[in-house]
């Protein structure tokens, strides 16, 4: 799947197509969750992020690789798919 059909592909379809956190390698960085998201590898200026918290390629739902179930995508998390979002990146 190209970026460019990720983007324009409803919601709705793209649904059955996610990949869980662990196919990802996503995982939550606790001690980020406070940081300016605009710098740095995180999900908040990826491509795929989906304000306030979901991807549009990886579940909310699930265990991430450290083993935790946070039922989101947090703007704080990080996973192999990251892109970065030159609108978001300062
Ligand atoms: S880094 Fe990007 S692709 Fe990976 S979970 Fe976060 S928003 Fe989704």
């Amino acid at each position: 799947m190209t970026k460019d059909s990720t983007r324009t592909i409803p919601e709705e379809a793209t649904k059955l197509k996610k990949l869980t956190k662990v196919t990802a390698r996503y995982m939550e960085m606790d001690q980020f969750s406070d940081s300016y998201h605009h710098t740095g590898y995180f999900c908040y200026n990826c491509i795929y992020f989906m304000k306030p918290h979901h991807c549009a390629v990886v579940t909310d739902e699930g265990e991430d690789v450290n083993g935790r179930s946070s039922g989101v995508i947090a703007p704080h998390g990080i996973c192999a798919l990251w892109e970065p979002n030159e609108k978001e990146i300062r």
